[in-house]
């Protein structure tokens, strides 16, 4: 279903308009058609493949048109447009409570605010609470709103991260100079969350002759239409004049191509070998520091900038109680480097066997690659196939056909169709009787399948209860079920841990799906209380989901964890409600190698006859 994501755009671009001061009666019109395709249950795809769509009251030509150029290109060219005629900090002022388009032409018009720390100098100065219709009232309030939204979303999805290092990355590559880009920070340790995003560069000077890094990035400046706004690179002592007379060293030349970039909103900071810019990506500003780092030292510098803190903390003492020193530049024993281009090899010269990014947190790992028992982190590789997809039977966007083909082109050996049983009506969830028509479709498909085993399931409603959505006879005719909790969310620990429980003790529940219910930096997890959900997980032969979606990645990291010392397997599922969604199998993958999961713990890394007896075991 896209009609989340469509509704948001005609929201924004009323938003943006209302900024803009244009004409009443359009504005309107967008929040109306935001409205009708919010409050639509069908997915606006389908309604406009079908031509229904231009028969709902309320939706113009024009509206029409850019509904057409979105469920086509994921884009709306007005909407991008808009975008580029107001400063993008604008936008994020409609994050605080109390704070509409009205309120933020005010303070724009008014008083040049441009973003939210403008408006939080404005606010405490006590300029804003001298404008017409603001006070001292709304003033504390709109501060409170800052406040909260300072510690609530202070950190980006690892997926919109993961979007920002990819704009700059495959930026920095076209740079003639650039030998090496890797993100680092939590990034690169594939954290939920992220703050800033740190990318590492190295050059190659004496590949390039400097004239020519010169012209690569003048041309890239020129194509983009830039030349204002862009922060020259001053040495010390230098002024803009001496500064255009001197060829800028291979390092400067690619901050100042990255400062000049077209994606760059602001300029954070700028010197001769880092570069500090928010960018934009789809959704969201992102800040991306960008460092340049002598070849010698880009292992330790790897090492160093990867983090977290806690693990270079425990690092370091190691180093210290060995008599050497470890920092960005690399590990010395005194004056003398030990190891510092690789990063392989300052683990090794420390005694300890490589750490994956993923697992440096300072949670027993060091302590394991001492004693060379460190877990094979899963990988990609591993995974056979994906247990949790949604198609057009309930709220998928694509056919049971276009899922088994994406899985063929991942390579996979076996999917397993998961629609919505009957209780999540929002969602289009299947009757008894319309699953029993599916598993049919799904045995037919299968018999001509060679390569790809294609499992029939169910993605099952938990009732408030505990109860399951189908009787046994209905679920028995299946490959495979994974239960979930939908609603009532909010009940207090022990009635959701029994809730949960209950429904892992029918013989037919092979997995629980996001089993805390959270979605990162929207909603909390249910309260539960995951000792006993682990334990009697492991008890019961019921697998727990790793929910690959970067919006849930639901069990967390440590909660996988968890599971693997409790015995318990997991089922990795990416939740695909279109086929484009099987890839986010990487961010499940990620998760549970956080969580120090192996090849083993997954049913993913089964084969389908392993599967079977799984599930078989508990029948
Ligand atoms: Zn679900
Ligand atoms: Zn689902």
């Amino acid at each position: 279903m896209q009609n989340g994501a469509l509704s948001e755009l005609f929201g924004r671009m009323a938003d943006v308009m209302e900024i803009l001061a244009e004409d009443r009666f359009r504005v309107n019109t967008y929040r109306k058609v935001a409205r009708i395709i919010a409050d639509t249950p069908v997915d606006i795809g389908e309604l406009l493949e079908s031509g229904r769509l231009a028969e709902v009251p309320g939706i113009g030509k024009s509206s029409l048109a850019k509904i057409e150029q979105f469920v086509h290109t994921g884009r709306i060219e007005a909407h991008e447009a808009l975008l580029r005629r107001i400063p993008a900090g604008l936008l994020e002022l409609l994050r605080i409570p109390s704070m509409g388009p009205k309120s933020v032409k005010a303070v724009y018009e008014a008083l040049g605010v441009t973003g939210m720390a403008d408006l939080k100098a404005a606010l405490e100065s006590g300029a804003v609470a001298e404008l017409p219709g603001f006070g001292r009232k709304k003033t504390d309030q709109l501060l409170k709103g800052i406040a909260f939204l300072e510690k609530a979303t202070g950190r980006i999805r690892l997926d919109q991260a993961a979007e920002a290092a990819q704009i700059v990355g495959a930026f920095l590559a076209e740079i003639g100079q650039v030998k090496a880009i890797v993100p680092a920070g939590s990034l690169r340790r594939r954290c939920e969350t992220i703050g800033d995003v740190d990318i590492l560069v190295t050059v190659d000077e004496a590949d390039v002759p400097r004239d020519e890094g010169r012209r690569t990035m003048d041309e890239r400046r020129g194509a983009a239409g830039m030349g204002t706004g862009r922060m020259p690179v001053l040495r010390a002592g230098e002024t803009l004049a001496t500064h255009k007379g001197r060829t800028p060293s291979a390092q400067e030349a690619v901050i100042e191509a990255f400062t000049a970039a077209p994606f760059v909103d602001e300029v954070l900071a700028s010197g001769p070998t880092k570069g500090s810019a928010r960018i934009r990506t789809v959704e969201a500003l992102v800040q991306v520091d960008v460092r340049v780092v002598a070849a010698g030292s880009f292992g330790a510098a790897c090492q160093y900038f990867t983090g977290s803190k806690a693990h270079n903390v425990a690092l370091r003492e190691l180093a210290v109680k060995a008599g050497l020193k470890l920092n960005e530049y690399g590990l010395f024993d005194g004056e003398k480097p030990v190891a510092a281009a690789e990063e392989a090899d300052i683990y090794k010269a420390l005694g300890l066997d490589y750490i994956d990014p993923r697992l440096r947190e300072d949670r027993g790992e060091i302590e394991a690659a001492r004693n060379h028992t460190l877990p094979a982190p899963v990988s990609l590789k591993d995974i056979r196939g994906d247990l949790h997809m949604h198609t057009t039977a309930s709220d998928g966007e694509d056919a049971i056909e276009e899922m088994a083909q994406a899985a063929r082109r991942l390579g996979y050996r076996f999917i397993c169709i998961t629609d919505h049983s009957q209780s999540s009506a929002i969602a289009n969830g299947l009757s008894a009787r319309r699953l029993a028509r599916q598993v049919k479709a799904i045995r037919t498909l299968n018999e001509k399948s060679r390569d790809l085993t294609i499992l029939a399931g169910v993605e099952l409603d938990i009732l408030a209860d505990g109860r399951l959505d189908f009787d046994d006879a209905v679920l028995a005719d299946l490959d495979y079920v994974t239960a979930s909790i939908h609603s009532g969310m909010a009940g207090d620990r022990e009635k959701l841990t029994t809730r949960m429980l209950k429904a892992m003790d029918s013989r037919y529940v092979n997995c629980i799906s996001h089993p805390t219910g959270r979605l990162i930096n929207e909603r909390g997890a249910m309260d539960l209380d995951m000792e006993q959900v682990v334990r009697h997980a492991a008890r019961t032969h019921t697998a727990l989901e790793v929910n690959a979606n970067p919006w849930r990645l639901d069990l967390k990291d440590t909660h996988c964890r968890m599971a693997v010392e409790a015995g318990a397997m997991l089922a990795i599922g990416t939740d695909a409600h279109s086929a484009a969604g099987l890839t986010l199998m990487a961010y499940g993958v990620d998760t549970a190698a956080r969580g120090w999961a192996t090849k083993k713990d997954l049913l993913n890394g089964m084969t389908v006859r392993q599967l079977q007896v799984f599930v078989n075991k508990k029948r």
